[in-house]
């Protein structure tokens, strides 16, 4: 959501980490695209290569050369991507993963997370912490109810199990009672929009155990988390169908699916009955040249630098709401953080949706401070690093953050 009051700014000018509204004040950009900038803005070798292609071709409505140059790089930082496809965004990505693992197991429920964020597609938004415009049973006791977004249809919603997030018991139930209708556990390493909650240790692990066991897919929505390394190499914890967007494309919009030979090999088109997939701009040479460029300034040094600014972000921020006596936390992995006022951190979106439940003023008050200091930071609390961002500014954002909290006090 990119709306908040008083009203959104409107940006007109980017520049390496930094961006300028429409009234010339220019901001320490924070939120990166929500995770698709780590080049920062205009990084010279993707201009160049966007500018290179649009004078060879944009989309020209076939196979290029140019998806096997990205494919290789994007295998090089995620190799359980044996086969791989192309789509537009982290929506489609998400879309076509689950279709693909219907297919390949001619079953029809989803397990997704209880406030897990997989784009605007109609399962995407079924319990995706919005409030939702009607409520339904779940389909097993103790379940989080479901709760379909405005113009989701029920019966879309009929065929999705929401569970918490890091609670295994729960998962072990719903494989255990359900396992032979379930096509696929759909999960994100971090939960994003959900509050920025990492995994806790042993539960995607756990996940893979269980899945392996219903005969279902597990799916990795790694859309936000490839700046983590992806999680998935970081932690190794290997799932059948992995899902990318964001940086991938550069500043540009690209999706990819992509896992198991055996299960990608579905789209073979010399099969019986072959899962049809097409798209006219999926997979443009202009996103793929940007991205191919981003990918060539994305390795393992880029990802520490991320790592290490994360972690002196989540520690100054810590630090800086204890000092001026403000319950207040941050979470995250990487070079992607949440800060949430309260005294503990959250483990699933039911506990993000506590934290934040009668602090929305607060909250506004903190963003609005934030960019009277010159920071763009997500209204939600999401903060993402650029790779050129130096420890510098990550302790200027800090120091921000001390003076708005102390500022709150009184709220
Ligand atoms: N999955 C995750 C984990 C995401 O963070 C996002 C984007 N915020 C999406 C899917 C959807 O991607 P897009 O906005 O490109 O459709």
């Amino acid at each position: 959501m990119t709306w908040y009051p008083p009203y959104p700014l409107f940006l007109v000018q980017c520049e390496g980490t930094r961006v300028r509204d429409a009234d010339g004040h220019w901001y320490e950009d924070m939120i990166a695209n929500y995770g698709a900038l780590a080049h920062g803005h205009n990084h010279p070798a993707l201009v160049a290569a966007v500018t290179g292609q649009m004078t060879r071709g944009t989309a020209p409505g076939g196979p290029v050369p140019l998806q096997y140059e990205h494919a290789e790089r994007l295998r090089a930082l995620n190799p359980s991507l044996e086969r791989l496809r192309y789509c537009n965004s982290g929506t489609e990505a998400t879309m076509w993963a689950v279709r693909t693992a219907r297919a390949y197991t001619g079953r029809d429920l989803v397990v997704k997370i209880d406030g897990g964020y997989h784009g605007t597609h109609d399962w995407g938004q079924v319990n995706a912490f919005f409030a939702p415009q009607r409520t339904a049973p779940a389909r097993l006791a103790g379940l989080p109810e479901i709760r379909p977004a405005a113009g989701v249809a029920l019966s879309t919603a009929g065929d999705i199990v929401a569970i918490p997030y890091n609670d295994l018991p729960a998962a072990a139930t719903v494989l255990r009672g359900l396992g032979e209708q379930i096509a696929a556990v759909v999960v994100e390493p971090v939960l994003g929009v959900g509050g920025g909650v990492p995994s806790a240790p042993g539960y995607l692990a756990g996940l893979r155990r269980l899945t392996r066991e219903a005969g279902a897919l597990l799916v990795f929505d790694e859309c936000a988390t490839l700046r983590l390394g992806p999680w998935q190499v970081k932690h190794g914890v290997i799932p059948d169908l992995t899902t990318h967007s964001k940086i991938v494309g550069g500043g540009l919009p690209l999706g990819v699916f992509g896992g198991r030979e055996d299960v990608m090999a579905l789209f073979d088109p010399s099969r019986p009955h072959p899962v049809h997939h097409a798209g006219a701009f999926g997979g443009n040479s202009l996103s793929l040249a940007a991205g191919s460029a981003a990918l060539d300034h994305f390795g393992t040094d880029e990802i520490a630098h991320l790592d290490f600014l994360g972690d002196r972000l989540r520690a100054g921020l810590d630090a800086a709401a204890a000092s001026v006596g403000v319950a207040g936390r941050s979470v995250g992995e990487g070079g992607l953080s949440y800060f949430h006022f309260g005294s503990t951190p959250p483990r699933d979106a039911a506990d993000t949706a506590r934290l934040r439940a009668g602090r929305a003023e607060l909250r506004s008050l903190l963003h609005l401070s934030l960019l009277n200091a010159g920071f763009l930071t997500a209204p939600h609390g999401l903060l993402c690093q650029h790779v050129p961002t130096a420890p510098e500014s990550v302790d200027a954002l800090v120091d921000a953050y001390g003076n708005a909290l102390h500022d709150l006090r009184p709220y």
